[in-house]
């Protein structure tokens, strides 16, 4: 194992001990931020090639998601951030300091947009479900420019954003800390310009960077099925062949979960790849994982009993955690978008 991935399964037990007091207060987890900076976890060479590599990005994301998703979901959009960057001007890719978020998604009215005027670009509405929001030091967002298009902006933050709460907030990763943000009447430079119009969305980097969020999703699984061995062990009922048989369906969906993650990794990854399979690959991985974590949630769920939905209780901010992170966008298009790939590219036989 590496220094860093050595390091951050160190950071494990207490990130979390510290989770359930981080969900209580909505507090950001700037202590594991903090730790993760110093043990090399936000600055790690990006895109990541070669097998070594790919496997060493998936592990720290599942070490970290095991540790606290909604750790695991700040460093998640802080990668996923800084491959934009690098895929799309590697001079963009800075060596600071800064915590990056990943904010793409408009709320339903009053999205954001963006006009030109010398070399300068004046920004106005905002951005919802944002991540780190207010503690995040700078973020890769979407804006519509004059002519209609979709443009990546790199903005430093502190530039003037108005930070809000979402109206009603999320069941779970509240530690995410996953806000509104309004850029209206900030301005920056046309350096801040990323790409081309239409990159954001130009394959297979829109789609594929999604198996980060699974391989953190499969981190919460391996936690909440340790917790879970504990909890039965000390109530000696792990003996019951009931128990048993869940446990073995639940750790059965775990190492699906994990399989699925390093493969679609490895090929999401691989550039000489075709573009729709790597697409389609990390289309059923998401879903795969979507599903092992749905299915082990139900089966330890029903082996604890309600002690499972007790506050305080690991695995009830394990699951409330899990419950909402799996809320991605758009799961049944992925799904029916990988399988009309595969159907028209069978696997071809050895
Ligand atoms: C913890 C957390 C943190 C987040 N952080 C960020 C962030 O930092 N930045 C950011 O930009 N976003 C963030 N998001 C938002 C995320 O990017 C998605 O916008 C969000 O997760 C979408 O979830 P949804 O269930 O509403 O998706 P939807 O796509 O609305 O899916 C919900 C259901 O509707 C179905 N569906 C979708 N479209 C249609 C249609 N046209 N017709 C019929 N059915 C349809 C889907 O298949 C699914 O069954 C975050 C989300 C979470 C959970």
């Amino acid at each position: 194992m590496s220094r860093l991935l050595t390091n951050v399964a160190e950071m494990i037990p207490r990130m979390q001990e510290r989770a359930g007091a981080l969900d209580r207060d909505s507090a950001f987890p700037t202590l594991e931020i903090d730790q993760l900076r110093r043990a090399g976890a936000l600055s790690s060479p990006l895109p990541v090639s070669g097998s070594g590599n790919v496997d060493e990005l998936a592990q720290l994301l599942i070490l970290t998601g095991q540790g606290n998703l909604s750790v695991g979901r700040i460093l998640e959009a802080h990668i996923n951030a800084r491959h934009l960057m690098a895929r799309y001007d590697a001079a963009a890719i800075r060596d600071d300091d800064r915590l990056y978020a990943l904010w793409v998604t408009d709320p339903p009215s009053n999205g954001l947009t963006m006009r030109r005027f010398g070399n300068r670009i004046a920004l106005s509405g905002g951005k919802q479900f944002c991540s780190g929001a207010g503690h995040a030091t700078g973020a890769l967002v979407t804006a519509q420019d004059e002519h209609g298009n979709t443009r990546m902006l790199v903005l430093p933050l502190g530039i003037g954003e108005h930070v809000t709460q979402l109206p009603s907030p999320l069941q779970g990763m509240r530690a995410a800390v996953t806000g509104a943000v309004d850029f209206t009447g900030c301005e920056t430079s046309t350096d801040a310009i990323l790409g081309d119009p239409g990159d954001y969305l130009r394959e297979p980097d829109f789609s594929g960077g999604a198996w980060r969020g699974s391989a953190v999703a499969l981190g919460g699984l391996i936690a909440l099925i340790e917790h879970a061995v504990a909890q039965l062990r000390q109530s000696g009922r792990l003996d019951s062949p009931h128990t048993q048989s869940r446990l073995g369906q639940a750790i059965i969906a775990r190492e699906t979960g994990r399989l699925w993650v390093h493969h679609a990794a490895r090929i999401a990854e691989d550039n000489s790849e075709d573009a729709g399979h790597r697409v389609a690959t990390v289309g059923l991985a998401r879903i795969a994982v979507e599903a092992a974590c749905l299915d082990a949630m139900r089966l330890i769920q029903r082996s604890l009993g309600l002690s499972a939905f007790r506050q305080g209780n690991p695995i009830e901010l394990i699951c409330r955690d899990l419950s909402t992170y799996l809320r991605q966008p758009a799961p049944d298009e992925v799904l029916t978008e990988a399988a009309t790939w595969f159907a028209d590219h069978p696997e071809p036989t050895l």
